[in-house]
């Protein structure tokens, strides 16, 4: 059998892991900053905790879940977003008694979604969610949290915010009702996708990336017309406060996000440079979402980010590498090499040896991992009592006791 991963499945390594714990990092210190609490669920759930929050017609129920029949017959799926099982979390750890409740977490997904550039069957998301309360602040602050955490990450991109409203449930339902009647007159002309969600999820065609839907849905009903007073006013606040903090946007109204449990506002941040999958971060409110699934009858609002997207438009930080290679150029030294082991790690010295004992081919490790000291034992260190310190990018080469080389290293790398 030919030694693969699974269609869809990446190993994280080199470059990219760096990059993911780069992320992993800021988010954290970006999260701190903000009093968010991480969680971490597991990364399978019940079944039925997910298909009635994400929608019975949502692409991600009908196709995408990786669902299985465990030997005792309970059915499990992997959790294909992470909204839900924080919010499962909460409930069932009587997290909602101290309300609001400002929570976030990273870590896999899994959707059996067709591979392609950014979109895999395993991939990592942030979630950011903000539990009890419906004040406008708690969006336009996630909204400004996630402004934040992507330009510290991604400074030279050019990331645009488009926001929409979806209005409260009825809202959404006179809304649906009449864009099914739209559809349905110029179904002819729909793409054979689009035609099967306009009874069952006409609110997905308008996002459809198929240029004949799109021409149709230019001149669909738009939601606005639909919103009430008090969902237009909390759309207002925010386009205002928007404003206010200079935070560019874009209004966009075909913008519905692909889940049932979205209402009020919705956002997401888009990059041009990521192909088709140009979405690297989505959220938005969902008011009766906590009381579905057993909880409180309280509001909510969160956002996911996408780890891969983001790692595709960050550079490549070169690590500043203080690294210490080792040289040993014969293992009748061993025990005075490990003596300098020990003395290394105990001063959290961070070292490197190939475990060859041949000047040469240290030489051309220290090259290749761009470490900056070598410090050589040889006949005349051991007979002599001391080690020799080069300095890689100088050149300049100094004989140290043992207990002068933490000093000597701290002056000269910083
Ligand atoms: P969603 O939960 O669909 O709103 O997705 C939120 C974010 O997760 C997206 O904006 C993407 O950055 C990321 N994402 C969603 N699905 C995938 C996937 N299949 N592969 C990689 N990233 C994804």
């Amino acid at each position: 059998m030919e030694l693969r991963s699974v269609r869809g499945t990446h190993d994280i390594f080199g470059e990219e892991i760096d990059k993911f714990n780069r992320i992993s990092n800021i988010v954290s210190k970006n999260a701190n900053l903000k009093n968010f609490k991480e969680i971490q669920t597991p990364i399978f759930e019940f079944s039925e905790l997910f298909a009635k929050p994400l929608g019975e017609q949502s692409d991600v129920v009908l196709k995408e879940m990786y669902s299985f029949e465990d030997r005792n017959n309970e059915f499990l799926t992997l959790r294909p977003e992470y909204t839900t099982p924080m919010i499962r979390a909460a409930i069932s750890n009587n997290l909602l008694n101290d309300l609001p409740l400002k929570i976030f977490g990273i870590g896999p997904m899994f959707r059996r979604e067709r591979p392609q550039k950014g979109r895999y069957r395993q991939f990592n998301q942030i979630n950011f969610e903000i539990l009890g309360t419906k004040d406008f602040i708690a969006d336009v602050e996630l909204i400004l949290l996630s402004n934040n955490i992507l330009k510290e990450l991604l400074p030279q991109s050019e990331i645009k915010l488009h926001i929409n409203s979806l209005g409260d449930k009825k809202t959404l339902s006179d809304f649906k009702k009449n864009l099914t009647k739209y559809f349905n007159t110029h179904k002819k002309k729909l793409s054979e996708e689009s035609v099967n969600k306009i009874y069952t999820n006409p609110l997905r065609i308008l996002d459809s990336k198929n240029i004949e839907d799109i021409e149709i849905s230019k001149s669909s009903p738009k939601i606005y017309e639909y919103l009430t007073a008090e969902a237009k006013k909390h759309y207002e606040d925010i386009r205002r406060s928007l404003n206010l903090l200079e935070i560019n946007f874009e209004e966009n109204s075909n913008l519905v996000r692909g889940l049932d449990y979205y209402c009020n506002t919705v956002f997401e941040f888009k990059s041009d440079d990521l192909g088709s999958q140009d979405t690297l971060l989505g959220g938005g409110r969902y008011d009766g979402l906590i009381k579905l699934l057993g909880g409180p009858d309280i509001p909510g609002i969160g956002w996911a980010a996408g780890i891969e997207r983001i790692a595709l438009l960050m550079d490549h930080e070169k690590k500043t590498n203080s690294i210490v290679h080792l040289a040993v150029t014969n293992d009748k030294f061993t025990d005075y090499f490990l003596y300098l082991q020990k003395y290394l790690s105990e001063n959290k010295i961070s070292y490197y040896w190939n475990y060859k004992y041949n000047l040469k081919k240290s030489f051309t490790k220290a090259n290749l991992y761009s470490a900056s000291y070598m410090i050589i034992i040889g006949d005349n260190e051991f007979n002599g009592k001391f080690f020799t310190i080069k300095n890689l990018i100088t050149g300049e080469q100094k004989e140290l006791e043992l207990h002068q080389i933490s000093n000597y290293l701290n002056d000269k790398s910083r």
